[in-house]
């Protein structure tokens, strides 16, 4: 079982840019696998790297039955055409928001062995593409909302159950006594 927790919005992680694979090992391979395992556990179209906090540009994806990773994604648009619809993040569980992205994408990056490959993805593939890479970014979904959109997805972020409010400060009765002396998790 190579599922892993998913991280959540409000994770520094999330924010920071991923860095480029260098070396495509047995340790990439299997982080392939632990995204892959933990996106389909999860019913998600795609899952990248930093969901699980790791540092990589490498992202999962399963849209319309297709089944595959991508590595060191590079994204070409081959139009100006684009979408709206509803999106959706495994870091902001339940919340869905319309989401204006590209139609068509075209994809190049590599598999986990190195070997060059390319996603030509329209719809729903070309919007996990978009949603994926920006994780690798440091960008979120809402991030593309604009104006009252955004502020009404950070609203309902603000409101969800998951959503940390932010650890209780750490009272320190004396300098001997380590970390949080009452034992209050978050
Ligand atoms: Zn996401």
């Amino acid at each position: 079982m190579t599922v892993q927790p998913i991280r959540l919005f409000g994770d520094p992680v999330l924010r920071t840019p991923a860095e480029p694979v260098v070396d495509f090992d047995a340790e990439l391979r299997r982080l392939v696998a632990d995204l892959t395992d933990t996106m389909r556990e999860q019913n998600g179209a795609g899952l990248a790297a930093p969901q699980l906090g790791v540092g990589l540009r490498v992202f999962t994806f399963e849209v319309d039955d297709v089944l595959g990773h991508l590595v060191n994604p590079v994204l070409d648009f081959p139009d100006e055409e684009e979408q709206d619809g509803p999106e959706g993040c495994l870091s902001i569980p339940g919340l869905y928001f319309d989401t204006k992205r590209r139609m068509n994408v075209i994809a190049k990056g590599f598999n986990s062995y190195g070997d060059p490959m390319q996603i030509v993805g329209t719809g729903l593939m070309a919007r996990c593409v978009q949603h994926e890479t920006d994780h690798l970014d440091g960008v979120l979904f809402v991030d593309r909302l604009d104006g009252d959109a955004r502020k009404e997805a950070m609203k309902a972020i603000r409101q969800a159950e998951w959503y940390d409010q932010g650890a209780p400060p750490v009272v320190k009765l004396s300098p001997h006594t380590p970390g949080n002396p009452f034992g209050l998790g978050r």
